[in-house]
């Protein structure tokens, strides 16, 4: 079948996404609670296709859909008839036939959900493409945050860790350079190559941690990517020597940093125990936010008309839900 449009319900990335976008997304997402179940995607199937590993995205985005009345299934590549070498396009048809309205899709290749899209017609939710995007961790992320900070703009954020493999950090770079935040990218020459800098406008790299954690207000940290090093061999207690987060570390920071992880965390490694159950971490609200920011991404992907949550008398399209929140100018957001 030949290319057609992507469905404009779609989320594969966040480099082409507009920062009004996202902050519709963000803003449906206070409105959202796992714990007061709308009924806004009743009748509606969605297809999970995870040919990755997973825990918090497979999770948070099948709590999310249940909590909005929809029907979930899970297709793994154990199990499915991927393992007996169906093309993805083949089994996103398949998926169709069957009667998905949405399929939130891993995949290891780059630009998998993206593909599928094109000639899918139905929406895609990119949940992690290789070492591409995984637009709805930078979004809850950004979440996240604004419960803590009035506004992205201005403050000074420093990613430390396995940036060149990671999806997360590319999807965070965009999302937080849209919004206006000074970015400044930590880790040795094999993690945060020079050209790293090219992703952005504006993105310092810093050798040494004392240099990126310099008044920074949030320290994301990531894993290393093990599974993506292709060869790459790392000196672990080198790095762990250098680039670890300990207490210690956290302290050259200011001195309410919040402290971020997507997870999974690998406890001795990129940081502490003490880091990642400290007063400062924010790892578990992370994972927990996942849901109501997942929720918005299936509203505004299938949800033709929703009730204006929280006054089920009025409607509005999805993504346009109204609020009170302060209106705000492009690359800002407000809580
Ligand atoms: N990769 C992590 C996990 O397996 C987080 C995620 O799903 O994005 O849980
Ligand atoms: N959970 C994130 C991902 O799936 C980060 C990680 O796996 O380290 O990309």
């Amino acid at each position: 079948m030949a290319a057609g449009a992507v469905h404009k319900g779609s989320l594969l990335g966040i480099e082409h996404l507009e920062v009004a976008e996202m902050e519709s997304i963000l803003r449906l997402a206070r409105k959202l609670n796992v714990n007061r179940p709308q009924p806004l995607l009743r009748n509606r199937r969605i297809a999970l296709l995870f040919y990755e590993t997973s825990t918090r995205t497979r999770t948070s985005f099948e709590f999310a859909a249940k909590a909005l009345g929809a029907t979930t299934t899970l297709v793994q590549t154990a199990g499915s008839s991927i393992e007996k070498g169906e093309s993805l396009l083949d089994t996103g048809y398949t998926l169709r036939a069957l009667g998905a309205d949405a399929i939130v899709i891993r995949h290891p290749s780059s630009g998998a959900p993206s593909h599928l899209a094109k000639h899918i017609g139905i929406p895609v939710i990119n949940a992690g493409d290789g070492m591409h995007e995984h637009p709805s961790q930078a979004l809850l992320d950004a979440y996240t945050i604004l419960q803590h900070k009035k506004t992205l703009q201005g403050l000074k954020v420093a990613i430390i860790g396995d940036i060149f493999h990671s999806r997360v950090a590319r999807s965070s770079i965009h999302l937080l350079s849209k919004f206006g935040v000074h970015i400044t990218l930590c880790g040795p020459q094999e993690f945060v190559p020079d050209v790293a800098a090219t992703l952005a406008k504006g993105l310092r790299i810093a050798r040494n941690m004392e240099e990126a954690l310099h008044g920074a207000d949030v320290v994301m940290l990531l894993r290393v990517q093990k599974e993506r090093l292709s060869g790459l061999q790392i000196r672990e207690a080198e790095y762990v020597d250098r680039y670890q987060m300990t207490p210690e570390k956290l302290r050259l920071a200011k001195r309410d940093a919040l402290l971020m992880h997507p997870g999974p965390i690998i406890r001795g490694m990129e940081l502490t125990s003490e880091v990642a159950d400290g007063a400062q971490s924010l790892i578990l609200q992370e994972v927990a936010n996942g849901v109501p920011v997942r929720m918005a991404i299936l509203v505004r992907a299938l949800a033709k008309t929703v009730a204006r949550v929280g006054n089920p008398r009025k409607s509005t399209t999805a993504g346009k839900v109204s609020t009170k929140t302060k209106k705000t100018t492009g690359g800002r957001a407000s809580r």
